[in-house]
């Protein structure tokens, strides 16, 4: 399923030659349209889910729609990218939400 695009936050990332989900998405899907000039997945069935879009995304405009085998409809997850950990925001099918922090790996 690929990622929701608020669309309110995505700024297609202006003044960049590439956007930075259309940069990180390895499959190539992330593009940003020539007329809204917001970002859109442009072969949703090729999305494998993988979030590299979604963790690279400055704005926070990028949202997981979670596969239903594992939330059903309207369970969604956020990363909150900070320098060393990346704090989750997981929302379930009833609106209620939970963050887990992870730290980063470093070498
Ligand atoms: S990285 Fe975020 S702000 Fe930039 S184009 Fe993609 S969704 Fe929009
Ligand atoms: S979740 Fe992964 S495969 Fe899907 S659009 Fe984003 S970067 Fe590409």
């Amino acid at each position: 399923m690929p990622p929701k695009v608020d669309i309110r936050r995505c700024t297609g990332c202006a003044g960049r030659m590439e956007s930075c989900c259309e940069e990180a998405c390895p499959g190539d899907l992330m593009a940003v349209h020539p007329d809204t000039g917001k970002a859109y997945c442009r072969a949703a069935n090729e999305c494998w889910d993988c979030m590299s879009c979604v963790k690279n995304c400055p704005a926070g405009a990028l949202e997981t729609k979670i596969p239903y085998q594992i939330g059903y409809y309207k369970a969604t997850l956020r990363p909150i990218m900070g320098k060393t950990s990346i704090t989750w925001k997981c929302r379930d099918i009833y609106g209620k939400e939970f963050s887990y922090t992870c730290i980063n790996r470093t070498r």
